[in-house]
């Protein structure tokens, strides 16, 4: 018999499973060009073409175990290196190829640092609306999470009720800019004052808190808006960064980890890391893409795909009425929904064949959250369905 956690899980599961039911029983009866399926981050654009010359160039005639053998725990040193040189280069820090631990995407990474730091019970704080995912990476360590509610004027992180949340126990703040569900990139300000926040809290209780920076939409910023670099604000500050977005290589999983010597008990974190890649099973991050990624360090995805994305569908729903603040970052909106109940919202766009996601499975119903990473004729054919539920939902 199952775990009962994971009994918890398999239910829970069944219901996003339900839903990616709902969509393929829908194509069935409509066909798959009226379906809208707006549920998942996953992209639509290609990966530049420097990751397929990188892929060939690097498995044309080279020996099989320098490509497909086991690596470092921490990955390659000559993949770490380029990698740290490129962040200096890109953002004027020191970094050496011992701040880095390539992992298997953000996720792998999280899970990581997570194995690293947590004592059962150590709690960890996120700001409301954030990646559901957070809840069962901080509870595979037995850790608790700390829900600071949303601020949904303008989705920066609440910062009076977050200075309110840190405990002795607080071992960990996990931010992400941009944002996923909301787009929106926290800004200079923001930052510098939820630095200053940690260390009056850190003198206060003695303790070491460590700020993660999840950063998977990094690149996938619109409009020049700057993100900033949070290394630069906070000394305990670790990158949680991935390629799964930014190259379009989702199912790759790679990714790094960039452990600044500034951090608290560095080496230890490091080792400590090296360790949990090696004991959660990941044993190392994929040997072949560690070497491709190294060679696409300044590669980039179409974003002007995505921003024609953006454009359209923000200027269509607000046309009609709907109300969303324009996101900076990431591809998703995240749009208030027209009645109070967020779930049935999303129930009555499949009736349109629209899927879209609740706001509720991230911390902060009242809202649906749009992912636009889609091809652009799916948005096109998809608004006189979203037009037609607003009037529909407005005369209730
Ligand atoms: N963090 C956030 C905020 C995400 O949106 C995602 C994926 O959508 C992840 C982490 C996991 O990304 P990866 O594919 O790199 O594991």
């Amino acid at each position: 018999m199952i775990s009962s956690e994971m009994r918890e899980q398999v239910e829970n599961s069944s219901l996003i499973r339900a839903m990616f039911e709902e969509g393929r029983r829908l194509a069935e009866i409509h066909g798959a060009e009226n379906v809208f399926d707006f549920s998942l981050g996953n992209p639509s654009v290609e990966p530049p073409v420097a990751v397929k010359e990188a892929i060939l160039a690097i498995t044309k005639g080279e020996d099989p175990k320098s490509i497909h053998g086991y690596t470092n725990n921490s990955g390659y040193e000559e993949v770490r290196a380029a990698i740290a040189s490129s962040i200096n280069e890109k953002f004027n820090t020191a970094l050496t190829q011992n701040n880095i631990v390539m992992t298997v995407g953000a996720a792998g990474g999280l899970n990581v640092l997570f194995k690293t730091l947590l004592n059962p019970k150590d709690e960890v704080i996120v700001f409301a609306p954030f990646f559901g995912e957070y809840r069962n990476y901080v509870r595979n360590y037995a850790g608790e999470l700390v829900v600071v509610s949303p601020n949904t004027v303008d989705f920066q992180p609440n910062l009076e009720e977050f200075k309110e949340k840190i405990t002795p126990r607080t071992k960990a703040v996990l931010i992400n800019s941009p944002n996923n569900p909301t787009g929106v990139v926290y800004s200079a300000e923001t930052v510098q004052k939820l630095a200053e926040i940690l260390n009056t809290k850190q003198k206060e209780f003695n303790s070491d808190i460590y700020l993660i920076s999840d950063e998977p939409y990094r690149e996938l910023a619109y409009d020049q808006v700057k993100v900033p670099y949070l290394t630069k604000y906070y000394a305990s500050t670790i990158v949680g960064y991935s390629f799964s977005k930014s190259l379009s290589l989702p199912g790759e999983r790679i990714g790094y980890l960039v452990i600044p010597d500034e951090v608290a008990d560095f080496a230890n974190v490091v080792s400590a890391a090296n360790i949990a890649t090696r004991i959660l099973g990941f044993v190392n991050a994929p040997s072949l893409f560690q070497l491709v990624v190294a060679k696409c360090l300044d590669a980039q995805v179409d974003l002007g795909a995505y921003n024609r994305n953006r454009e359209t569908l923000y200027n269509a729903l607000l046309s009609y009425g709907y109300q969303c603040i324009k996101p900076q970052g990431a591809f998703y909106l995240f749009v208030k929904s027209p009645i109070e109940d967020d779930v049935e919202f999303c129930n009555l766009a499949k009736k349109k064949n629209i899927l879209i996601v609740p706001g509720k499975s991230f911390a902060c119903p009242g809202y649906v959250r749009i992912a636009y990473c889609v091809a652009y004729q799916t948005i096109e054919r998809a608004l006189p369905g979203f037009k037609a539920l607003l009037q529909e939902v407005s005369k209730k």
